[in-house]
């Protein structure tokens, strides 16, 4: 069978398997990308996540991550939920905490898609990643045509807007490629830099996260600085405004994954609950969602954030 036969199939599982994007790239070391990141981290820009500046060399080279590294399919899954979920005085949570941990749903779909892939292609390896992994996942959708990088940093899809969780596999198959995403379709809009509430996007497509709010409620387990705590708006875990104002995500399809539907948990929480929620609650309210990333205690001063 053909490279490009191949990879037809492969996509044609991926969709079957509930992803709504899927894409293929030849792998290879994204030198282009080395510079902007030390260039990032030099500036302080990457907060306190001090391992992305001592595994640049292995984040833009996926034979670091995958020896013998051929191809990189990378998928992508829509989360959109239309309107936000808020209820009176209850703290805003980002559109991709509703339901279950992303990673747990994406990394079950990817595992079958591999699995299918060595039915096809006796003999071929793989290894999965979500944006956890020491992998440049948004690279890795542009040079697959899935899109291009907006100005928040993010990738956007003609289709599907940047409400997207980006997943994939490197394999040490040759399989036929898709054209790399080289539009930039952002053209003169700044809507996103303009209505981000703590000023934390650079000129350059890139993010200070020691002003974003979404690093400093979901990553980060230190204070929240003076300066920023009276713009949070409500914001507990996460922070979707630069892509709630961005064209490209008007009238993109609602998902379609159950297990990113909103939890019953998550609807019953009133303020008070909130409030005086217990770790022993805590874990178990959280143990399924990607909010049970955060530890109890830097989740409750963050609580706490929002009532000064
Ligand atoms: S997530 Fe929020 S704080 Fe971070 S860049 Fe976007 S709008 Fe700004
Ligand atoms: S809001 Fe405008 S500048 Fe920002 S990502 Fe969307 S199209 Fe690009």
């Amino acid at each position: 069978m053909s490279s490009d036969n191949l990879s037809e199939l492969i996509k044609a599982k991926a969709s079957d398997l509930g992803f709504d994007l899927c894409g293929i790239a030849a792998a290879r070391p994204l030198n282009e990308y080395g510079e902007v990141l030390e260039k990032w981290c030099s500036s302080g820009c990457n907060g306190e996540m001090d391992y992305l500046n001592r595994r640049i060399e292995r984040r833009i080279n996926p034979a670091e991550f995958f020896p013998g590294a051929k191809s990189v399919a990378v998928t992508g899954l829509g989360y959109y939920t239309g309107s936000v979920f808020s209820n009176n005085d209850v703290p805003v949570v980002s559109r991709y905490a509703y339901g279950e941990n992303y990673h747990d749903v994406i990394t079950r779909k990817l595992n079958l898609l591999l699995k299918y892939i060595q039915e096809i292609i006796p003999g071929a390896k793989g290894k999965p990643f979500v944006d956890h992994a020491p992998i440049l996942e948004k690279a890795w959708g542009r040079e697959a045509g899935l899109g291009w990088p907006g100005r928040h940093s993010i990738l956007i899809n003609k289709e599907f807007g940047s409400f997207i969780f980006l997943g994939g596999i490197v394999l040490d198959a040759e399989l036929g490629y898709d054209e790399p995403f080289n539009e930039d379709l952002c053209e003169n809009c700044q809507l996103c830099v303009d209505a981000c509430p703590t000023g934390a996007i650079n000129d350059n497509r890139t993010i200070d996260v020691r002003r974003c709010l979404a690093y400093l409620t979901i990553e980060s387990d230190g204070p929240v600085p003076d300066e920023i705590v009276p713009k949070m708006e409500g914001r507990l875990f996460g922070c979707d405004i630069c892509q709630e104002v961005c064209p490209w995500n008007k009238g993109i399809p609602i998902h379609h994954t159950p297990e990113f539907k909103i939890s019953d948990e998550l609807l019953k929480l009133t303020s008070g609950k909130w409030e005086n929620m217990s770790e022993e609650e805590f874990a178990k309210v959280f143990q399924k969602s990607a909010i049970g990333r955060k530890k109890y205690k830097p989740f409750m001063n963050t609580l706490s954030y929002l009532r000064k």
